[in-house]
């Protein structure tokens, strides 16, 4: 069986061939780190985490980078406008580090949620200035940018000329060019289809580092070009992201990279589908944006009640990774209901009672699960057929099927491979074993507090209680001892 990959490059499936097998190199752009991590960000975390770990199933040694975008680009317009981290930390008298700490930290506690594997490297932007200046220099010092009033701009006529600015998102420069006439007169770009490499700060603008251009920070893009090829190699295996990043991000990126660096970096381009809520686009004007913490809890009138964050990874996995994915309570709760079942049924294969001889052909569940999975990451059929397997679990159950000690040893071990290691879902069961372990431990914690207490050590009795607090357990004391709960 070979891996075979969609790469958006050449818009079809090509047999994944790493540039240095066993190893492999892979970059997706990861979070601005502005505003509470929604839906939107758990699908491309999701989708690579998925080829992240079928990777490493294969046996591939990979190195996966996924940078924080945290210099404070703006969504609508890159370029210009007021620099949402800046804001931010204006409003609240915060550092704009202190924001970007902050927001660093939900969205990585809920990618821990949604059981994303951690990334190799995590490059944030703000840590590669003299690296993103460098390339800048380079591209300045090929021919490919021009310098106006302390920015400096990719020039992408010129890089045009020679090169095919457009091939990642299949769009010609003249188009381009007829869409986007009516912006030029605002703009100090000799030609509305230029980018900033390299920005100008306003006097306002908080995130900003010297540079013998003036003080200002690099476009958006650039970062991307600059973190893959530092930690990867001048070229790599697998770069991704969400479909709305083809363009300008991603056709920008293979720009500045060739013209900085001289050739193009990237094997395969891979790009997730979108969310959409009640077939509606998400977005915070249409009302309808739903962070994740409001999905986990059900805090937010759109949704009847809340999802277990393994019902949303389950959610999307059900979907392949290259195909929308509509959100609504109706779809959740089926996954819900679908997910109980996988676990049931997985839970079921210790209960049958093994037979001398087996009715049933694991090999093949084997085997059609794995060739879904070789055929671009289908998880949808991959796990239609882990419920084909479940159904023949079932009927081994009843009786009406059989199964040897051995089939079902190794039935086990497949159903444990397939589902946590490679989809990375997680029986809930496991969590609330975890959770009654906690609470013995808080328990006992308290216990250990009132024994400090009753022996004059208030010392100690006050630490306990505090370093409780900032672990965010809350505690009540009582007549007859404490209550305490966890704050969410
Ligand atoms: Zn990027």
């Amino acid at each position: 069986m070979k891996l075979s990959i969609y790469n958006t490059l050449s818009r079809g499936k090509e047999i994944f061939e790493p540039l240095h097998p066993p190893s492999v190199g892979m970059y997706v752009c990861g979070p601005t780190v502005y505003g509470d991590p929604h839906l939107g960000h758990a699908r491309p975390a999701i989708t690579f985490d998925l080829v992240f770990r079928y990777l490493k199933h294969l046996g591939y040694r990979v190195r996966y980078v996924r940078n924080i975008t945290d210099v404070g680009h703006l969504e609508a317009d890159r370029d210009f406008g007021e620099d949402k981290i800046s804001k931010k930390a204006r409003l609240e008298q915060l550092e704009p580090m202190e924001v970007v700490q902050m927001y660093t930290n939900e969205y990585r506690l809920k990618m821990i949620q949604l059981n994303v594997l951690p990334p190799s490297i995590e490059p944030s932007a703000s840590g590669h200035i003299i690296e993103q200046q460098a390339l800048v220099e380079k591209i300045l010092e090929n021919g490919f940018a021009y310098e106006k009033k302390g920015s400096v701009y990719f020039d992408v006529e010129k890089y045009a000329r020679d090169h095919q600015y457009g091939k990642l998102s299949g769009r010609k420069i003249e188009d381009l060019l007829a869409n986007t006439r009516e912006l030029e007169k605002q703009q100090e770009k000799n030609s509305p289809l230029d980018f900033a490499i390299w920005k100008n700060a306003d006097p306002e603008h908080l995130m900003r580092w010297p540079s013998r251009w003036g003080e200002g920070f690099p476009g958006w893009h650039v970062e991307c070009s600059v973190m893959s090829s530092k930690y990867l190699g001048a070229e790599f295996d697998i770069h991704g992201g969400g479909m709305d990043l083809l363009f300008p991000h991603h056709e920008c990126e293979i720009a500045q990279t060739v013209a900085g660096y001289g050739k193009e970096a990237v094997r395969y381009w891979m790009h997730n589908n979108m969310v959409t809520l009640n077939g509606q686009k998400m977005g915070k004007s249409l009302g309808n944006a739903i962070s994740l913490e409001q999905f986990f809890s059900g805090d937010h009138e759109l949704l009847e009640k809340g999802y277990h964050p393994m019902t949303i990874r389950f959610f999307m996995l059900q979907a392949h990774y290259r195909s929308p994915l509509d959100f609504s309570n109706e779809a959740l709760q089926a996954a819900e209901k679908g997910l109980e079942r996988l676990f049931d049924g997985m839970e079921t294969i210790g209960k049958v009672t093994p037979a001398e001889k087996s009715s049933v052909d694991l090999d093949k569940l084997e085997k059609y699960f794995f060739e879904a999975m070789d055929d671009d990451f289908n998880s949808p059929i991959a796990i239609s057929h882990l419920f084909d397997g479940i159904k023949t679990i079932n009927s081994a159950a009843a009786g009406k099927e059989s199964m040897t000690e051995n089939d079902l040893g190794k039935c086990r071990q497949f159903y444990h491979m397939a589902v946590r290691d490679i989809l990375g879902l997680v029986p809930e069961k496991r969590d609330s074993g975890e959770q009654e372990l906690t609470g013995e431990l808080i328990k006992l914690l308290l216990q250990m507090r009132i024994d400090a207490r009753k022996n004059k050590d208030f010392d100690m009795a006050d630490r306990i209680r505090d370093e409780m607090a900032r672990l965010g357990v809350e505690v009540m004391d009582t007549k007859d001892g404490f209550e305490w709960k966890l704050k969410r």
